[in-house]
């Protein structure tokens, strides 16, 4: 891929994220590069671009390519995580996005506290209902929340949420309106120990509408990086 493609893409879509967010009267979100089936190569031209803030989502993917992006990227791990492999990325990830069950917040604060480390998280929540794409029903976010924040290993840091992919862009509008809501409603709880600063939504297909809706980070692939090719492992 060509580096001046990218380079157009990633401005593209910091322009488009920063006007629907001032528009709303918010800041400019965060852009995290999602680099996921994507080999090193592809990916090193980002420091040019001043775009170090990449997402991974699969432990096995990070290892492999930690040789050589460790010390140069802040990765961000956004996919779904199975406890038993807390461990291998524990000391490489900026933020884990996907924490959406006591079980997994508990091992990563065993683990942090084994590094001595507290790792900044982010809890994942369900807008939709959609089992399979994880996450925390809204309605028990506030229960999860504060069993979170009693954890001395794990730090967190906001919500995050995967949409629906749809058509329908005012129930779209709407489910990111809500998971904006019901962020405010958990900051403004004050919770010990909780900083509810970052609302992670938003990816190629509707990051103007999360933009619009508060987004402090988007996660963008395809938008960046063309179609992913699953067949061609890294
Ligand atoms: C792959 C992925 C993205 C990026 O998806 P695109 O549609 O390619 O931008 C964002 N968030 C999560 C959790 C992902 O797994």
């Amino acid at each position: 891929m060509e580096e001046d493609l990218l380079r157009n893409r990633l401005m593209q879509v910091r322009r488009e994220t920063a006007e629907a967010a001032a528009q709303a009267g918010y800041p400019a979100p965060k852009i995290i590069a999602v680099t996921k089936t994507h080999p090193a190569e592809m990916i090193l031209p980002l420091l040019d671009m001043d775009q170090a803030d990449i997402g991974e989502n699969r432990v096995q993917e990070i290892v492999e390519k930690l040789p050589a992006l460790e010390g140069k990227f802040r990765i961000h791990l956004i996919g779904r995580l199975q406890s038993n492999k807390v461990k291998y990325i524990i000391e490489h990830v900026c933020l884990i996005h996907s924490v959406d069950r006591l079980s997994l917040a508990e091992e990563i604060d065993r683990q942090a506290q084994k590094h001595d480390l507290v790792i900044p998280v982010l809890m994942q929540i369900s807008p939709a209902g959609e089992p399979q794409k994880g996450g925390v029903a809204p309605e028990e976010a506030e229960t999860l929340l504060r069993q979170m924040a009693k954890l001395p290993g794990i730090k967190v840091r906001g919500l995050m949420a995967v949409m629906p992919k749809t058509e329908d862009e005012a129930w779209l509008s709407g489910l990111f309106a809500q998971t904006r809501t019901l962020f405010e409603r958990l900051r403004d709880e004050g919770i010990p120990g909780v900083e509810m600063e970052e609302l992670s939504m938003g990816m190629s297909g509707d990051y103007q509408i999360a933009a619009g809706h508060g987004a402090t980070m988007v996660r963008i692939g395809s938008a960046l990086f063309g179609p992913r090719d699953y067949g061609l492992k890294v």
